[in-house]
């Protein structure tokens, strides 16, 4: 190694040492005789100064340096004269004498300044930011994250083999795995017609593995999702993946609270109080209105069914004689005070955004209440809600309507209301939490199909599981969530582990024989040979670090990640198929989309159409084409037997 230290590494106790320096020149001022670098790469910053002394070769070498060039710097280090040191610096109470300056490689002037202002939002483009992403990297506040990610996946690695767990890596190129999202699949050239998908998780592998004895498996997962990608999502993403044999729930609960207080603690320095609350589904939805909640705060809901059971308030009565329910937000009188009529509509605005039909809200006056919910209340609603009010002033939101959604709705009321107004919320605390006690299933309120709530491969409660056929709502899962600040940060469950189970699981899927067979028949054989009870989860880890980092978004502690519209402006990927590359798949486009949404000519596609098919946000419908066309291709191979 020619360099002697990083340039964050000298202190006062180098002084008088001779060092060699390499690195990026951050800046150059030239005061005339004198000319000062700072001097970057990854560890930090170190000031050098050319002075005259140094000889006419080094002296004309440091003028023509650039920024972003890369150097090397012999010298001496020195004191800095008191009154010019630098508390900003690490290295802030010494610089480096020059003695020899030599150019490493010259640099083209940057198309984004790599100062910490370049990283605040808004500042660069991000896509300019993500197409020089080697150069945004440079910046400390880009780096930083992805050194707590690194760390995080090293305290992994550690608690998790000394606790007795095997590191195993499952394929790519597989089956689908469902998890709730489309596959992206793999054209199989030596078999047209035929596709890999990319696992969307290594569900069925890990319990695979389980099967053959590993007992205990971890493993950071890449794995992919063809998602709406509005919200912060990316289609490749990655996973802690766990697996463990012979486990019950508190056992798979508690290895996870262990991990998660050494894996803070190892990449932050935090401490984290565990075992973690626990909650279940119901509270969750019937207290905060999410299944993740965010308990940093209060505004709690209030549960009014019983209060509104006889009510004449029309809306109410038609929710509740649906089975439904009434839930209210009480805001206290101190914030309430923020909100005006035209601030409350907006919250009506959020409830409806979340499905609800509407907000009713009363607030309470020196006598009773206003608003427009007021007159219609009867003398025992009044008296009951008056009782719940201590102060004048306090504002009642209220929404009726089936039970998920009159809690969702006003859910998400309450984290608008914690985003903006000045709700008392302790913004540095790591609140993790389990929510528990899922039901196995759920039902498309359009359809009454039953669908899982997890995945397929969920463990019913063995007490509840006569009701999966009579009674499907009823049956209660083995399934838990791990929450932190209100972001889901993982979830899991036990498994299914007797075949018959299983077999009744997919039926009340909605499979049918056949189907469950042709789909996962090798895992229906697995299950058959002795399969241990078992039990995992997956954490997310690129939102854990994230929240961990105090970063932005996912695109920040993802080192080249796609933008939001699942665009890669780096490599420009997805690209179009190469000349040739499709028909050696066997496979003929039906249509592309350009930029605006339209319809453009298969045939000839260049990588500049690819670009553009990736810049749209969403695919218009055209002729023959569905919600799918711009994935849509035909098979002109062979097919063979039929795949999904
Ligand atoms: N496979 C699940 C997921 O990706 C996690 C698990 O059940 O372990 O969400």
């Amino acid at each position: 190694m020619r360099r002697t230290h990083t340039c964050g590494a000298l202190r006062a106790d180098h002084q008088g040492e001779a060092v060699l320096l390499q690195g990026w020149v951050h800046r150059r001022r030239d005061l005339g005789g004198l000319i000062f670098l700072d001097l970057r790469d990854r560890d930090g910053m170190t000031q050098v100064v050319v002075e005259p002394a140094a000889g006419d070769a080094a002296f004309a070498t440091a003028s023509s340096l650039r920024n972003e060039w890369v150097v090397e710097i012999e010298g001496a280090v020195r004191l800095r004269p008191e009154g010019q040191r630098s508390d900003r610096l690490a290295t802030g109470d010494v610089e480096v004498v020059a003695g020899r300056v030599a150019v490493l490689s010259e640099a083209r002037t940057p198309p984004f300044p790599l100062d910490d202002a370049a990283g605040k939002a808004g500042a660069v483009n991000e896509d300019l930011r993500l197409r020089h992403r080697y150069l945004d990297l440079r910046r400390p506040d880009a780096m930083a994250p992805l050194l707590v990610r690194h760390a995080v996946i090293r305290e992994i690695w550690r608690y998790l083999d000394e606790h007795g767990f095997v590191q195993v890596e499952t394929p790519l190129l597989t089956r689908s795995t469902p998890e709730g999202a489309r596959d992206y699949v793999v054209p199989a050239r030596g078999q047209p017609g035929h596709v890999y998908a990319l696992p969307q998780s290594p569900q069925l592998f890990k319990q695979m593995l389980m099967m053959g004895g590993v007992d205990r498996y971890f493993q950071v997962a890449r794995c992919f999702r063809d998602e709406d990608l509005r919200a912060d999502r990316q289609p490749d993403f990655t996973q802690l993946d766990i697996e463990m044999a012979f486990v019950e729930q508190d056992d798979v609960l508690a290895l996870n609270e262990g991990l998660m207080a050494a894996v803070v603690h190892g990449a932050t320095g935090r401490g984290v109080a565990t075992p973690f609350p626990r909650i279940g589904y119901r509270e969750a939805l019937d207290r905060f209105g999410s299944d993740k909640p965010d308990v940093r705060f209060g505004l709690e809901l209030t549960v009014l069914d019983e209060l509104f059971a006889a009510t004449q308030v029309r809306a109410f009565r038609s929710a509740l004689d649906a089975g439904g329910a009434v839930r209210g937000l009480r805001v206290p009188a101190e914030l309430a005070a923020h909100l005006s009529r035209k601030a409350i509509e907006g919250l009506e605005a959020v409830a409806k955004r979340h499905g609800a039909a509407g907000l009713a809200w009363l607030r309470r006056t020196e006598d009773g209440f206003g608003g427009p919910l007021a007159k219609a209340l009867s003398p025992d609603e009044q008296a009951g809600l008056l009782a719940a009010s201590p102060d004048v002033g306090d504002l009642w939101l209220v929404v009726a309507d089936r039970w998920v959604t009159a809690c969702t709705a006003l859910g998400a009321v309450r984290l608008h209301l914690r985003d903006t107004l000045e709700v008392p919320c302790d913004a540095q605390a790591l609140a993790f939490l389990w929510v528990v006690d899922f039901p196995l299933l759920e039902q498309d309120a359009d359809t009454g199909a039953w669908t899982y709530m997890h995945h397929p491969f969920t463990r019913p409660r063995d007490e509840d599981l006569a009701w999966l056929e009579s009674d499907p709502g009823r049956v209660r899962a083995w399934a838990y969530d791990l929450v932190l600040n209100g972001s889901e940060i993982g979830g899991g469950s036990l498994r299914i582990h007797r075949e018959d189970v299983q077999h009744r699981m997919f039926a009340a899927l909605g499979f049918t024989a056949e189907e469950a067979r042709r789909r996962f028949g090798f895992f229906l054989d697995a299950l058959a040979y002795g399969t241990p009870p078992h039990g995992g989860i997956a954490w997310g880890l690129d939102r854990l670090v994230m929240l961990l980092a105090g970063a932005r978004s996912l695109r920040d502690v993802i080192a080249f990640p796609k933008n939001q519209r699942g665009f890669d402006p780096l490599t420009d990927a997805p690209a179009a198929a190469e000349p040739g590359q499709l028909e050696e798949l066997g496979l003929t486009l039906l249509r592309q989309t350009d930029a605006a949404g339209e319809p453009t000519l298969g045939e000839g596609a260049n990588a500049e159409g690819a670009r553009r098919v990736a810049d749209a946000t969403e695919p218009t419908l055209g002729e023959g084409a569905n919600a799918e066309g711009v994935r849509r291709v035909s098979f002109a191979g062979e097919a063979g037997e039929g795949d999904t």
